[in-house]
């Protein structure tokens, strides 16, 4: 016996009203690109759920895929039977047994069909004796089962569901719009990027790199990064800005305590126009009040003070250890943890103001030019698209 398709559940999605329509074709179509690498896969809707129909794929495989799919509430595997007694409850006893860990059951019937002859209670009784009789140290628990199994027999056949898997939650990516993700080589800015995009919003990055302060390598990093979040929805543009001649200048003629805000100001700057250009109405980043010297609340004031673009900050309030936990689930943790230097670490100061203010960076950046910079930098960026199915050897390969 094999399971021969996936049921997948909408929770948050079912109470949108008007707009449910088009957040389910988003999430179909979601899914059916996440499922294209399977030549049988189908996707299926009906009624308040949809179905992944398996023709044979692998039903372990496949489900890992659909765990990464936003909008998803939860998944089970499903049996479709004939409708006899002994089918089904062969059935259920093998969608018991895919987790074997599974401890107590429960068996709920349902009967669309009301020429099957057997009554749903006593379709529970059936199924639960045959159970425990072919089980060991497994009972029934009516209140608080392990598993939940979920007989319904229709018209056509009868469907038998195993337990219920967590899937990731959140919108179908492209509900919500698009924004800018500033992308560095470090931990928290991925897992920013991963919860933007769980929110149902479709992102591109910008990256600021320094060669040849900054490698090849760390560069690669990035769109290793990227590559990562890409699993979770769509290919991703990385707008990768020469920031070397900027540094250097800043470096050359701002005074050190100021070096590490006005930096960044230009970053925000040059991220506004490359959003502008693609029409992009929001701005990312990874940034966590108090963690470094560039996330106090004066410094964030300071540099915000050069965009009135929306910033999502969805790190702002999370403490180090639950970020450092995300990035460790969604893979990017020891790509992260790559020791390649990053532009910011090269030109920090030994001793960056920790509070910064708007009125003396300002002052400071108006004495030097830097428009013509920041123009040259955004005319000479890099696109570079990257998607999940390229390997992350394959990009370095490109590189030696
Ligand atoms: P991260 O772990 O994301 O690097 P961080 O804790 O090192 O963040 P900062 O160095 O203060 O914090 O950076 C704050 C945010 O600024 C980053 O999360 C990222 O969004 C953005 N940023 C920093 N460096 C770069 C860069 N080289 N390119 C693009 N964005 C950057
Ligand atoms: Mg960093």
């Amino acid at each position: 016996m094999e399971f021969d398709h996936i049921l997948i559940r909408y929770g948050e999605m079912a109470i949108k009203g008007k707009n449910r329509k088009y957040f389910e074709r988003k999430l179909q179509n979601q899914l059916i690109k996440k499922l294209s690498k399977f030549d049988r896969t189908r996707v299926k809707k009906r009624k308040d759920r949809m179905y992944v129909l398996l023709n044979g794929e692998d039903p372990h495989t496949v489900m890992e895929e659909c765990k990464k799919v936003f909008g998803i509430h939860s998944l089970s595997f499903a049996v479709k039977t004939d409708k006899e007694e002994q089918l089904i409850k062969d059935a259920a006893l093998f969608a018991l047994l895919e987790d074997p860990t599974v401890k107590t059951f429960k068996v709920s019937s349902r009967r669309a069909d009301k020429s099957f002859p057997i009554p749903s209670q006593d379709l529970n009784y059936k199924v639960g004796g045959h159970i425990l009789a072919n089980t060991e140290g497994v009972t029934v628990d009516v209140h608080n089962p392990d598993v939940e199994l979920k007989i319904e027999v229709r018209n056509d056949a009868a469907y038998i569901t195993s337990r219920d898997i967590p899937g990731a939650g959140g919108l179908p990516v492209g509900t919500s719009g698009k924004s800018l993700l500033m992308l560095s080589g470090g931990i928290d800015s991925p897992v920013a990027g991963y919860l933007t995009m769980k929110r149902g919003v479709q992102i591109e990055a910008v990256h600021f790199h320094s060669p040849p302060y900054t490698s090849e390598r760390a560069k690669q990093k990035v769109l290793d990064l990227a590559k990562g979040l890409s699993s979770y929805g769509h290919n991703i543009v990385v707008h990768v800005v020469p920031f070397t001649e900027l540094q250097q200048k800043i470096h050359r003629e701002m005074p050190e305590g100021y070096g590490m805000t006005i930096m960044r100001r230009m970053m925000m700057r040059i991220s506004e126009r490359i959003a502008q250009k693609r029409e992009i109405l929001s701005l990312t980043t990874g940034e966590s009040l108090g963690q470094v010297a560039s996330q106090t609340m004066e410094s964030m004031n300071a540099i915000n003070e050069v965009t009135n673009y929306p910033i999502i900050r969805p790190l702002v309030a999370m403490d180090k250890l639950d970020i450092i936990e995300i990035s460790r689930k969604i893979e990017t943790y020891k790509i992260s943890t790559l020791p390649y230097e990053d532009c910011c670490t090269i030109f920090v100061p030994k001793a960056p103001k920790t509070k910064p203010t708007r009125e003396n960076a300002s002052y400071y950046e108006s004495s030097v030019s830097f428009e013509e910079d920041i123009e040259k930098a955004v005319a000479l960026t890099e696109m570079i698209e990257v998607s999940a199915e390229q390997k992350a050897e394959d990009l370095f390969e490109d590189l030696l």
